[in-house]
C-alpha cells in the first residue's frame, strides 16, 4: 500500500478536498486502484449532528455513514463506494481509545495522546486503506488531513503521519501540501504564505514532497523556482492549480502540470498513459442552458453540493449547462419562480421556510413546471397535494409539531432518544411500479438508493391521496418511496436521495429526467416570453 497524504496550509477553503480527489482521479485514470480517507479533527463522531450551514452538506454513504462532504468528492471523482471508516474523526478515535481503557486493555499504563491516540489513528488509517474498493484492495490510499497546519486539533493526526513516515519504506508515502499563492496589488505572486506554512509543517516534523499552489492564475516558472528553493521541493514538484471553471477539470489541469509522473516516480510506481475517458466526459461542450430554482433555507454552495453536482452531471450528459438559482424559501417573489425552467426542493429539517417551499410546489404542480422533490421535498410535495387537492388545509408533517400529520414518524423511530446516527440511513432497495415515470427513468423496477430520514408518508392517508390522483410509483413494500403526478410534464418526489449516487459518467436517472424536462420547457416557452 502506498500512501499520499494531503495537508493544507495558509487557510481553509482552498479546495484541498478537490485536489485530493483529483490526484486520485489522475492515478485511477492510469489503472491504479485508489481509495481515500478523510481525517476530520473535530470531536463530533460524525458530521450527522452538524449544521450544514456551518460545515457544509452531510454526505450519506451506502453503509449509512453520515460523513464529511469531501467523501462525496472522492466518490464522484474516483467512482468508488466508501464506508464510514473512511472518515476518521477525533471523536471516533477518542471513543475507541476510551472504550479500550474501560475494557482494561491498557491496565497499568497511563493512557496518553502519544502513543495511544496516535497508534489508534495509524490503525484507523490502515484499516480504512485496506477495505476493498471496486473489485479488490487499493494499491494507493489518499489521506486528506482536514483543517490547516498549525491548528491544535490536527496535531495528533500530523504526529501520527510523522510516525508513519518513519515506519514505512521511504517510497511508500508522498506528502502533498496544498497552499495559497495570492497576488499583491501589483499583480505579483506572493510565496511568503507558502513558505510560512511549510515552516509550520516542518515544526511538527514533516517536510512536503510536492506543493500544490492554489491561486487565481497559474504560477509563473519564476514563482515555481522560488517556492522550490525556499521550501526545498524539486521544481517539477511545485504544481500550479489555478481555479478552474468546473471542479471536474482540475484533474485535467494537474495532468497538464505533469503531477501524475511526479507522484508515480516518487512512489516508485511505473509511469503509465492515462485513459482519456474522464477528459471526454468533463470537457464535453454545452450547446444549451437551463436555470433551475432551488428553494431552500440555505444558499447552495456547500450545503447542497451533491444536488449541484448531480444537476451538473445530468447537464453535461445532455450538453446543457445548468445554472442554479437559489430561491430563499423565506423571502422570494412570484417572479423568482417564473424565471426558472424547473424547481428543486431539497432535503431539510424543521419547519422554518416550509410555507415558501410548499408555495413553490403548488406553483410547479399548477403551472406544469418540472419539479424534483428530494426527501423533505418529497414529503412536502405529499403535504402540498393533501392541502391543495385533497382539501386537508392543515396537512403537515409530525416534524412541524401541529396539524394533520400526512407525514408521520417512522414506527421504528418511536422511542429513539439519542439523535446521533439513528435516522433511517444508507442504501435500501426500492421497487418501482411498471409504467410510471420513475420506472421509465431508471429503466428497471428494482433500484438501490441512499436514505436519510425519520419520517414517512402516513399510511392512513395513502388511499385518499391515491384516489385524488397522486401516484406512489416507488415503495419498499410498506413505505412510500416516490410520488408523481400523471399528465404533468415532470413531477417527481423521492423519499430517498438520488443525488448521492450520481457520478460524472453515470448521472442519476431522476436528475437526467428532470434536466431533460427543464430543457423541453425552455424550448417551448423560454423564460423571457413567460414573463410576458
Ligand atoms: N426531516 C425529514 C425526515 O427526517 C426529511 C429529512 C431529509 O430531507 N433528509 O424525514
Amino acid at each position: 500500500m502506498k500512501y499520499i497524504v494531503v495537508t493544507g496550509g495558509v487557510m481553509s477553503g482552498l479546495g484541498k478536498g478537490i485536489t485530493t480527489a483529483s490526484i486520485g482521479r489522475i492515478l485511477k485514470s492510469r489503472g491504479y486502484a485508489v481509495t481515500a480517507v478523510k481525517i476530520d479533527p473535530y470531536l463530533n463522531i460524525d458530521a450527522g449532528t452538524m449544521n450544514p450551514a456551518q460545515h457544509g452538506e452531510v454526505y450519506v454513504l451506502s453503509d449509512g455513514g453520515e460523513v464529511d462532504l469531501d467523501l462525496g468528492n472522492y466518490e464522484r471523482f474516483l467512482d468508488i463506494e466508501l464506508t464510514s471508516d473512511h472518515n476518521i474523526t477525533t471523536g471516533k478515535v477518542y471513543r475507541t481509545v476510551i472504550e479500550k481503557e474501560r475494557r482494561g486493555d491498557f491496565l497499568g499504563t497511563t493512557v496518553q495522546i502519544i502513543p495511544h491516540i496516535t497508534d489508534e489513528i495509524k490503525a484507523s488509517i490502515a484499516r480504512a486503506a485496506g477495505k476493498p474498493v471496486d473489485h479488490g484492495t487499493a494499491e494507493i490510499c489518499l489521506v486528506e488531513v482536514g483543517g490547516t497546519v498549525g491548528d491544535i486539533e490536527s496535531m495528533p493526526f500530523l504526529e501520527a503521519i510523522r510516525q508513519m513516515r518513519g515506519e514505512l519504506p521511504a517510497r511508500d508515502m508522498a506528502l502533498v501540501h496544498v497552499t495559497l499563492v495570492p497576488m499583491d496589488t501589483m499583480g505579483d505572486m506572493k510565496t511568503k504564505p507558502t513558505q510560512h506554512s511549510v515552516k509550520a509543517l516542518r515544526e511538527v516534523g514533516i517536510a512536503p514532497d510536492i506543493i500544490v499552489a492554489r491561486g487565481e492564475r497559474p504560477l509563473s516558472e519564476g514563482t515555481k523556482r522560488k517556492i522550490s528553493a525556499f521550501c526545498d521541493v524539486k521544481q517539477k514538484a511545485v504544481i500550479s492549480a489555478a481555479t478552474m471553471p468546473d471542479i471536474y477539470q482540475v484533474p485535467v489541469e494537474l495532468e497538464q502540470e505533469g503531477l501524475a509522473d511526479v507522484i508515480t516516480d516518487f512512489l516508485g510506481l511505473e509511469r503509465r498513459e492515462a485513459d482519456p475517458s474522464w477528459y471526454r466526459t468533463v470537457m464535453r461542450k454545452y450547446t444549451g442552458k437551463v436555470t433551475v430554482g432551488l428553494v431552500s433555507k440555505y444558499g447552495i454552495e456547500d450545503v447542497y453540493i451533491s444536488i449541484k453536482e448531480a444537476l451538473k452531471h445530468a447537464g453535461r450528459a445532455l450538453s446543457t449547462e445548468v445554472q442554479i438559482r437559489w430561491i430563499d424559501a423565506e423571502h422570494y417573489t412570484a417572479r423568482d419562480l417564473e424565471e426558472v425552467d424547473g424547481i428543486v426542493v431539497p432535503g431539510g429539517f424543521g419547519s422554518r421556510g416550509i410555507g415558501g417551499k410548499i408555495q413553490a410546489i403548488t406553483h410547479a404542480r399548477e403551472k406544469r413546471v418540472p419539479f424534483l422533490g428530494l426527501c423533505f421535498g418529497f414529503q412536502l410535495a405529499v403535504i402540498e397535494y393533501a392541502r391543495g387537492v385533497l382539501g386537508i388545509a392543515d396537512a403537515a408533517s409530525e416534524e412541524f409539531g401541529s396539524g394533520t400529520f400526512v407525514v408521520a414518524l417512522l414506527p421504528e423511530q418511536k422511542g429513539i432518544g439519542q439523535l446521533g446516527g439513528t435516522m433511517h440511513l444508507g442504501d435500501y432497495p426500492v421497487m418501482l411500479s411498471e409504467g410510471t415515470l420513475a420506472a421509465r427513468l431508471y429503466g428497471r423496477s428494482d433500484i438501490m438508493e441512499r436514505h436519510r430520514h425519520r419520517y414517512e408518508v402516513n399510511p392512513e392517508f395513502i388511499p385518499a391521496l391515491e384516489k385524488a390522483g397522486l401516484v406512489f410509483s416507488g415503495t419498499n413494500g410498506v413505505r412510500m418511496e416516490a410520488c408523481e403526478i400523471p399528465g404533468h410534464p415532470f413531477f417527481l418526489g423521492t423519499q430517498f436521495h438520488p443525488e448521492f449516487r450520481s457520478r460524472p459518467a453515470h448521472p442519476s436517472p431522476p436528475f437526467l429526467g428532470f434536466v431533460t424536462a427543464c430543457r423541453e420547457r425552455r424550448r417551448n416557452a423560454p423564460p423571457r416570453e413567460r414573463q410576458g
